[in-house]
């Protein structure tokens, strides 16, 4: 019966997530539909959206842009009603026209909503994961408070999911999340300092949006993946292990006390994590093949390489620090992505970056939004200065002399 059909709201719906769970919400009519799209400035992409999908709601960040998108759905004769901003986008997260929140706005932009999903006692399938890197405990608890259902998009976090779910959640070890290790495996501190945006965001495995591209290609994907996890499953950094496996056919494994270790393997899609957290605790069919591993031949394992990717020790060390030393992280990294993209500074300039904002403003203690969010504030304006100190001109940081590979 119709009541039964489950109303999911998809923030970010333009992006790489976003049009994944659309695809996997259109294989499923009868069990659920998008009731609200989401996006941030792609309004003539969220439109076409909207003609695919006819959501009961559409939201644009940018309020510049409404009345692009009023306009445009009139024209394309849909009932759906035009939104703007993050207030609107907060109450239709947290309103009666959703039971179940796809979270995939990218970065601290997404923790409003993320929030407000929570708060509400939404089913959150949560793939922003910078909004636990930024504020882990605040959500969480919101979670517990309102009881929310929250189920892991991130692949590595959605198979420690569902390897939990095979008894209760007593008797694990450690966790392993597993890393392809990027574009630039197997190279050199030194050989990166001149590789360009277009080299990080091309992705040897997965498909994804630019920032989480370079993320992965710096390993601080990986890190921000070591505190969401964390959070996700209450353990301390030093029970959550990273294994950098190229093949990306596994992505998580639990461990347990009896010397048993689970793993989850499939092919690297998001639609199956996706469908996973939409179909939960049923399994609905996601358009994603089965794993062949006769014709994948090989699974290969090594250890992470600290050096040439000090992104990943940055992140587990602001875990350790606490307080706001997560959200400094957070948003110096982004700052620093986002110049990276634009050409501003090299490749080595995001862990420096990094480093230097989490030296310049030491770990305080943080219990409120407020703090977190003036940390989030105060670690951008101090990254920003310092790529404008650090590239006179807009040219990158200069690179070493033999930089060249
Ligand atoms: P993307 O860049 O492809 O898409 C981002 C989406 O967020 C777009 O729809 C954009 O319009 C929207 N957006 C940006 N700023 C916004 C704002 N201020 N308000 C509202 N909407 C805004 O990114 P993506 O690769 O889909 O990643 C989304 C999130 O999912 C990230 O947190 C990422 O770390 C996480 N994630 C992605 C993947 C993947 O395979 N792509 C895997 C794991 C986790
Ligand atoms: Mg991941």
């Amino acid at each position: 019966s119709p009541a039964d059909i489950r109303r999911v709201a998809v923030l970010g719906a333009t992006g790489s997530i976003g049009t994944s769970a659309l695809d996997v919400i259109a294989r499923h009519p009868q069990r659920m539909r998008a009731t609200v799209l989401a996006a941030g400035g792609r309004v003539d992409a969220l439109l076409q959206l909207c003609v695919a999908h006819r959501p009961e709601h559409a939201v644009i960040a940018d309020p510049a842009l409404y009345p692009r998108l009023r306009d445009g759905l009139r024209e394309a004769g849909l009932d759906t009603r035009a939104h703007a901003g993050d207030e609107a986008l907060q109450a239709l997260a947290a309103g009666p026209d959703c039971d179940t929140v796809v979270a995939a706005i990218v970065g601290a932009a997404g923790l409003g909503s993320t929030l407000a999903a929570a708060r509400a006692g939404k089913r959150l399938l949560l793939a922003n994961k910078e909004s636990l890197v930024l504020a882990g405990e605040l959500v969480m608890a919101a979670v517990r408070e309102a009881g929310a259902e929250i189920v892991p998009i991130d692949s590595e976090h959605s198979a420690v999911f569902q390897c939990l779910r095979s008894c209760r959640d007593t008797g694990v070890r450690r966790i392993v999340l597993t890393a392809s290790g990027g574009p630039f495996r197997g190279r050199s501190h030194a050989s990166l300092a001149e590789v360009t945006p277009a080299q990080a965001v091309a992705h040897p495995k997965w498909s994804m949006g630019p920032k989480i591209s370079v993320d992965s290609a710096t390993l601080m994907n990986k890190g921000l993946e070591v505190i969401e996890a964390h959070h996700l499953f209450g353990l301390p950094g030093s029970r959550i292990d990273v294994l950098v496996h190229p093949q990306s056919l596994v992505h998580a494994l639990v461990e347990y006390v009896d010397g048993s270790t689970l793993a989850q393997l499939g092919l690297p899609d998001m639609r199956t994590a996706l469908a996973v957290g939409l179909g939960w605790p049923e399994r609905i069919e996601s358009g994603v093949a089965g794993l062949d591993l006769l014709s994948q031949g090989r699974l290969e394992f090594e250890a992470p390489d600290m050096d040439a990717f000090p992104c990943l020790g940055l992140a587990r060390g602001a875990m350790e620090a606490g307080g706001t030393a997560p959200a400094v992280l957070n948003a110096a990294n982004e700052e620093a992505v986002s110049a990276f993209l634009q050409g501003r500074v090299g490749f080595l300039a995001i862990p420096a970056l990094v480093e230097d904002a989490l030296a310049a403003l030491p770990a305080a203690p943080a219990t409120s939004l407020e703090a977190l969010l003036q940390a989030d504030a105060d670690a951008r304006r101090v990254t920003r200065q310092m790529i404008e100190h650090r590239s006179p001109g807009g040219a990158p940081a200069t690179p070493p002399q033999d930089a060249r590979h």
